[in-house]
């Protein structure tokens, strides 16, 4: 196929260049190998090493499950990347699809992605460029049926900002880390409501994505240590580059730092290797966090279900804002300040006690949020709340009856933060004000979840919790899955409970 032609289009006040089909041949038998792999498309055998024994029978079960394939080049100064993505999507919905949707966050995050040589099924197509470039609509020339497959091609390009202007700087090139926050086009959930897009909102999670799985390749300067989701099935080097390929999966979405002159400790417990990258200055700290993270992996592994993967990576952060930190499958993000032992975190919080409810906090987002997925943009509350709540199990496993008060004293706290307001905690993240949101989501929320235990009882509570995690591994669940689940292990009708706290006041 020759290298289609051009036009810039004027979208949303952006300027983006667009995909206008090629003339000449019309079609390209679509490859039944994956370029990547040189294996068939749907041969999970690559996937195999990232999971622990008892998740490996995740592999036999998703089917249809959305596979990304992507090249990726990183460019010595870690300020670009660019590469070739080729995803094999499945319609797992009741009806056909006349387009698929794929998320371009960098472009609502002060960088830039942009996508050409776009194919469907081997056939040269042209994307739509919506909301100023955010979202990128690919047409289908035939409405794709319940079960059908395509398999949609491109190349892409992404300029990574030094100081970005969005989600506290977790796509940022700065300070020898390159942190690739949502960078890779992504397809979003589709489901009986249609495909989830919408704006970026200034806190909060961005999108909601499905369980995929991904094999990725890497080319990047060599001495840099690459650090993400997934597991390294392969590496290659030349004198001045090297080759990484990872394979992930199942797993929400793709995360991959690309970090100069840090140090690695690592630690290896059962199946499972936890992996801290932090600046050489900050060992002391980087050597707590992997303690921090086994305490942690340990309490919801007996508690919820086991860590589903070999690999938990753990890694700094040169320019999130003191305090934040991000969880992503398989891999933690830790902001700088956090590894300062002299630190004071949020006006009051030393560093140290900081870094450990942080650390216990993203790594329970390994369950939820990861494993039981959740729409994170409109019901933020399922697992930001329960991660908070999941803090005080570990901190009682470890500390005991002191551990479970301190967390919930955190919760109050939090929650004090909006002066104790009855606000719900089942909105979606735009309907807060930006004062309210944290202590309304991780205060008040991890609360609702504790006085839910007390009306279930400690016991069933827990049992509850291990059922809800098993029943929707891999999936999505949502306020009213909880509500009815919880409500089986009570008998009883929590109606009132949750317009006490959850739903809006008037909701039916
Ligand atoms: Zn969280």
């Amino acid at each position: 196929m020759g290298r289609p032609t051009w036009r810039v289009g004027v979208i949303e006040g952006m300027c983006l260049l667009m995909v206008v089909a090629a003339v000449g041949p019309a079609a390209e038998p679509a490859p039944s190998l994956s370029l990547s792999t040189g294996a068939p498309w749907t041969d999970r055998t690559i996937f195999q090493s990232g999971l622990v024994a008892s998740t490996q029978d995740a592999l036999a079960g998703l089917p249809g499950a959305t596979i990304y394939h992507l090249d990726v080049e990183i460019a010595d100064d870690l300020s670009s990347l660019f590469g070739r993505e080729d995803v094999l999507y499945t319609n797992r919905e009741a009806g056909p699809l006349n387009e698929v949707y794929f998320r371009l966050y960098p472009n609502a995050a002060g960088g830039r992605a942009d996508v050409w040589s776009l194919t469907v099924d081997g056939i040269a197509a042209e994307g739509i460029y919506e909301e100023g470039g955010l979202d990128l609509r690919v047409p289908l020339s035939t409405p794709l049926a319940p079960g059908g497959v395509v398999e949609i091609g491109m190349q892409f390009e992404v300029a990574v900002p030094e100081r970005p202007s969005a989600r506290y700087g977790l796509f940022s090139s700065f300070g020898g880390i390159l942190s690739l926050d949502e960078a890779f086009p992504s397809i979003p959930v589709c489901d009986a409501g249609g495909w989830h897009l919408g704006r970026v909102h200034p806190f909060g999670d961005v999108a909601v994505y499905d369980a995929s799985f991904y094999v990725v390749r890497v080319s990047a300067p060599k001495g840099l240590t690459l650090v993400g989701t997934g597991s390294e099935v392969r590496r290659e080097d030349t004198e001045s580059r090297q080759t990484r390929t990872f394979a992930a999966g199942p797993a929400r979405n793709f995360y991959l730092a690309a970090c100069e002159g840090l140090v690695t400790v690592e630690k290896i417990v059962g199946e499972t290797t936890i992996r801290s990258v932090a600046y050489e200055s900050d060992l002391r700290a980087a050597e707590q966090v992997l303690s921090f993270a086994e305490a942690a992996l340990a309490s919801f592994g007996v508690r919820f279900s086991p860590y589903p993967y070999t690999e938990i990576d753990l890694v700094v952060n040169a320019l999130l804002p003191g305090g934040n930190a991000m969880e992503y499958p398989g891999a933690v993000v830790l902001s700088r300040p956090l590894y300062d032992p002299y630190a004071i975190i949020w006006g009051s919080i030393p560093a140290p006690d900081a870094l450990e409810w942080d650390v216990v906090h993203e790594i329970a987002h390994q369950w939820f949020f990861n494993l039981v997925g959740n729409d994170q943009v409109n019901e933020p509350w399922l697992d930001e709340a329960l991660a908070q709540y999941a803090v005080g199990l570990c901190f009682e496993d470890a500390y005991g009856s002191q551990g479970a008060r301190t967390a919930r004293n955190q919760w109050f706290g939090n929650w004090s933060r909006a002066r104790g307001e009855e606000i719900p905690i089942g909105l979606p993240v735009a309907a807060y004000a930006a004062f309210a949101y944290s202590p309304i989501v991780y205060g008040r929320g991890p609360l609702f979840v504790y006085d839910l235990s007390l009306t279930l009882g400690q016991g069933v509570f827990a049992s509850f919790l291990r059922d809800y995690v098993a029943r929707f591994s891999w999936g999505i669940a949502t306020t009213e899955s909880f509500r009815a689940l919880a409500e089986r292990y009570c008998g009883c009708d929590l109606g009132s409970s949750f317009e006490a706290w959850v739903y809006p006041p008037g909701s039916p």
